[in-house]
């Protein structure tokens, strides 16, 4: 399997690599933030829980999070493995996927691959995405700023144990996206 940590800021590509990761190597994207919408669209108590976070541009608290993953990683699928798209975002997080790709999948993080994106570019982009995308915590420029404080604060430091584990691989995510999905493809293809 490839399964694959996809990294970076808030408004550093994510989203939109992981989907051109996912064609080119037919993965598994899940994405925490997507199934929080998700829930928060339907109105379900999950849902309304993330919601009291989410619109103050805070991290969700680790149990509830996890326990939404678990769930995800544990439907069948027949995809050669999987992309790990904002998630994990603490310490925490990071030990419990250790955890469950080995319980549940048999397997292990092949890599992270973090984008790298310089913070003013990040809020200039949020702000533009919050235009059209109908996000609460992509509307204004206090809790997107929040949003990359959290970052800093309790997510920054998954980096350095993706490093410490000699899987941690930074690209640049300023340029053409076809770009950089080509970096990224490299970087998958070497380790495949
Ligand atoms: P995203 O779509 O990845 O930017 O996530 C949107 C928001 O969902 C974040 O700002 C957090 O409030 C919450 N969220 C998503 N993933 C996680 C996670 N792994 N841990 C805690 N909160 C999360």
């Amino acid at each position: 399997m490839i399964n694959i940590v996809l990294f970076g800021p808030p408004g550093s590509g994510k989203g939109t690599q992981a989907h051109n990761l996912i064609e080119k190597f037919n993965l598994k994207q899940i994405s925490t933030g997507d199934l929080f919408r998700y829930n928060m669209k339907n109105d379900t108590d999950l849902g309304k829980l993330a919601k009291s976070y989410i619109d103050k541009g805070e991290l969700v608290p680790d149990q509830v999070t996890t326990d939404m993953l678990v769930d995800e990683v544990k439907k069948p699928t027949d995809a050669a493995g999987f992309i790990f798209d904002g998630y994990p975002r603490t310490a925490n997080q990071t030990a419990e996927l250790e955890r469950i790709v080995k319980e549940v999948l048999n397997s292990e993080i092949s890599v992270c691959l973090s984008l790298v994106v310089d913070d003013e570019i990040l809020v200039e982009r949020l702000l533009k995405r919050g235009e059209t995308s109908g996000r609460t915590d992509d509307s204004n420029e206090e809790i997107i700023r929040n949003r990359i404080k959290e970052y800093y604060t309790k997510t920054a430091e998954v980096a350095e144990l993706y490093k410490q584990q000699g899987k941690y691989v930074k690209i640049n995510g300023v340029g053409e996206i076809d770009e950089i999905s080509q970096k990224l493809f490299a970087v998958v293809e070497k380790i495949k």
